[in-house]
């Protein structure tokens, strides 16, 4: 299920605002509250957790914003039930239930980020010698194909160097372009928005650092909510 946002009449949610734009937003469901957002080029932006994405997966527990002040009830627009699980605080300053949901977020981005880097590996390797063999299949085809003897045959003969080594230069010309670069600021993107201090007033970005590291700190640096018991 796809919903569109933004002014324009086409649209399955229609805002009246001026800082919308016409084609804003695009949100799909991919499962029970997991979603792929997606901002078609819009001017003011599309922002989750208050950082501005192109695209990027998101869940009930991350506030999706359009522009400055649009934040878009997903639970209402795609019709789904609300989660009521969630108890309200004794200790308005614990958040040690959703920090733990961050462990997630961290081990899956370490472990996409070698998945990521192991396929692309692997792609290079295959590329880089099949072009490489390929000058020296031709080299071994001509042998067939010039008659023996003749003044060709000599100079194909004695060149089996300079074929195999246009092959391999030529391979690495081709794979020295690629890269998984924009596959890894992707997922580098994604996780940015969602790796940040679950105290919806704060909304810290968490950087680099380890989740363990936070968990031993016990609590945000910014805003001081308690992320473990300790
Ligand atoms: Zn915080």
């Amino acid at each position: 299920m796809t919903k569109t946002f933004g002014r324009a009449d086409d649209n399955d949610v229609k805002y009246s605002e001026r800082d919308i734009s016409g084609h804003h937003a695009r949100v799909t469901l991919i499962d029970s509250g997991n979603f792929l957002v997606e901002d078609l080029n819009s001017t003011n932006g599309t922002f989750v957790n208050g950082y501005r994405i192109n695209r990027s997966t998101i869940s009930l527990k991350d506030e999706l914003r359009l522009s400055q002040y649009k934040i878009v009830n997903l639970i209402e627009i795609f019709g789904l039930k609300k989660d009521n699980t969630q108890q309200p605080k004794s200790d308005p300053k614990d958040y040690t239930q959703e920090f733990d949901t961050l462990k997630q977020v961290w081990d899956k981005y370490q472990k996409d980020r070698i998945a990521i880097t192991k396929a692309h590996q692997k792609r290079t390797t295959l590329v880089r010698s099949g072009i490489t063999l390929a000058p020296l299949i031709v080299w071994y085809v001509l042998q067939f194909i010039v008659s023996e003897n003749s003044a060709a045959s000599k100079v194909i003969k004695s060149n089996y160097i300079v074929f195999s080594v246009l092959g391999s230069t030529i391979a690495m010309l081709f794979t020295g372009n690629m890269s998984p670069i924009e596959e890894l600021m992707q997922l580098d993107e994604e996780f940015r928005v969602k790796y940040v201090c679950p105290n919806n007033q704060c909304r810290t970005q968490l950087g680099n650092v380890p989740w363990q590291s936070y968990n031993n700190q016990g609590k945000c640096f910014r805003c001081g909510v308690k992320y473990s018991k300790q």
